[in-house]
C-alpha cells in the first residue's frame, strides 16, 4: 500500500499514479514541476491571509473599544487614540492588500 508523499493518500498496491497526479513509481525529483509543490502550499497561504485579516479586525476592535470605553467613562479619547488611528489606517490597508495578494496568488 504505497502512501503518496505529496497528499498522504494511501493508494492500492500497484497504483502508478496517485489521484493528485503524483507518479508513485518515480523518485520525487522526477515528478512534473506542478507536482513537486506540496498540496498544502495554497491552503497555508490562505491561512496566513485569513490570519492577517483577523489581526486587522482585532486591531480595529481594540481601537473602537478604546474610543467607546473612554467615552463611557467620561474621559476624552487621549492622544494615544489619535496616534493609533494614524498608524492603524495605513497599516490595515497595507495588511488587507497583502492578504488579498496572498489569496489571489496562484503559485
Ligand atoms: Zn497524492
Amino acid at each position: 500500500m504505497p502512501e503518496c508523499p505529496r497528499c498522504k493518500l494511501i493508494n492500492p498496491s500497484g497504483t502508478r499514479l496517485c489521484d493528485c497526479g503524483y507518479a508513485l513509481s518515480l523518485p520525487p525529483d522526477m515528478q512534473a514541476a506542478a507536482i513537486r509543490n506540496p498540496v498544502s502550499g495554497g491552503s497555508s497561504r490562505r491561512a496566513v491571509a485569513i490570519l492577517l485579516i483577523a489581526a486587522v479586525g482585532l486591531a480595529w476592535t481594540a481601537y473602537l473599544l478604546m474610543i467607546n470605553g473612554s467615552a463611557l467613562l467620561g474621559i476624552a479619547p487621549n492622544n494615544l487614540a489619535g496616534v493609533y488611528m494614524i498608524v492603524l489606517i495605513p497599516v490595515s490597508l497595507a495588511v488587507v492588500g497583502l492578504a488579498f495578494i496572498l489569496l489571489n496568488a496562484r503559485k
